[in-house]
C-alpha cells in the first residue's frame, strides 16, 4: 500500500512538472488550464459587474491598445513555440476600473484590470506598457496556478475551491482576491521573489517585442518607491509586488540581454 502511494506521488510529480518558456525554470503545477480558465473567466466577469468601469474613454482605450499590442507579442511567441493550445484558450481582456487604489492585476487566461489610481505611476504610454507587461508575464508563466499548487494555496482553501466557477461564492472570491492581489483587502499574498524576477524578465522581453521603451519599466518602479516613501505607506501594488533597489538594478542589468532575445523572437515569430 505504502509503495503504491509512493509510486502515485512520483507519477503526480512527473506529470505536473514543467518548464517555464524563455527562462527555463522548472515548476510544479497540478492545476490545468482546462480546470482554471472557466473559473478565472467567471471571477473576472463577476468582478467587472461589481466594480465601476472608468468613464475616461481615452485612458480606457490606451489600456486596451497597450494590452492588445503586448498580448499579441505573447500570442506570436506561443504559436511559434508549441503553445498553440494556450494561445487558443487565452481570452485577453483589458479594463480600466474607476478606483483610487494603486494597483493592477491579471487572472489566468489573460484577464487584466488596471485601477485609475495606478495611472499617475504609469505617467505615459510606455509606463502603462511597463505595468502591463509585468502582469501579462505573471499570466504567461502561470504563477497563480503555481501558488494554488503550493502549500499557500492549500492553506487558503485549496484547488477545489479555486476552480469553482461560482463567481458569487464568497470563499472562492476571497481565495482569488488573495492569490491575484485583487482589490484593497489586507492579507493579500505577496508574490515570491522568484515569481517577481521572472515576471520582470519575461515582461521586458514582451514589452520590447511590442515596440515599447523598456527603460520606462525602471522609471515606473522608481516612481512607485518614491510614492511609497512620500506617503509612508506602500501602494496596494507594492504589498503584492515587493519593490527594492535590487529589483531596479536587476531590471537595468537585464534590459540589454532582453533586447537581444526580443530581436531574435521577433525575427522568429514575424518571419511567417
Ligand atoms: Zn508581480
Amino acid at each position: 500500500m505504502k509503495r503504491s502511494i509512493s509510486v502515485l506521488l512520483v507519477f503526480i510529480f512527473l506529470v505536473s512538472c514543467s518548464t517555464v518558456p524563455i527562462t527555463g525554470r522548472k515548476r510544479i503545477n497540478v492545476v490545468s488550464d482546462a480546470q482554471i480558465l472557466p473559473a478565472s473567466f467567471a471571477q473576472y466577469s463577476g468582478f467587472l459587474s461589481e466594480n465601476k468601469l472608468s468613464s475616461d474613454v481615452s485612458k480606457s482605450d490606451e489600456i486596451k491598445s497597450v494590452g492588445a499590442r503586448i498580448s499579441k507579442a505573447v500570442d506570436r511567441y506561443m504559436r511559434a513555440n508549441g503553445m498553440t493550445a494556450e494561445a487558443d484558450s487565452y481570452r485577453w481582456e483589458f479594463n480600466l476600473i474607476e478606483d483610487e487604489t494603486v494597483n493592477a492585476w491579471c487572472m489566468p487566461g489573460g484577464k487584466v484590470v488596471f485601477y485609475t489610481g495606478i495611472l499617475p505611476i504609469c505617467d505615459n504610454v510606455d509606463g502603462v506598457a511597463a505595468v502591463m507587461r509585468h502582469e501579462v508575464a505573471h499570466a504567461f508563466a502561470k504563477h497563480g496556478q503555481e501558488r494554488m499548487t503550493s502549500s499557500y494555496g492549500q492553506q487558503l482553501g485549496g484547488i477545489a475551491v479555486a476552480i469553482s466557477t461560482g463567481n458569487k461564492d464568497p470563499r472562492t472570491k476571497e481565495l482569488w482576491n488573495t492569490i491575484y492581489g485583487v482589490g484593497s483587502q489586507v492579507g493579500m499574498l505577496a508574490y515570491s521573489r522568484t515569481h517577481e524576477t521572472e515576471a520582470d524578465k519575461l515582461g521586458v522581453v514582451f514589452m520590447i517585442m511590442a515596440g515599447y521603451n523598456p527603460n520606462e519599466a525602471v522609471n515606473v518602479w522608481v516612481r512607485m518607491s518614491q510614492r511609497a516613501a512620500a506617503q509612508n505607506a506602500p501602494p496596494e501594488f507594492l504589498s503584492t509586488h515587493p519593490s527594492n533597489q535590487t529589483r531596479i538594478k536587476n531590471l537595468k542589468d537585464w534590459i540589454p540581454q532582453a533586447k537581444v532575445i526580443a530581436k531574435k523572437l521577433n525575427a522568429q515569430t514575424l518571419a511567417n
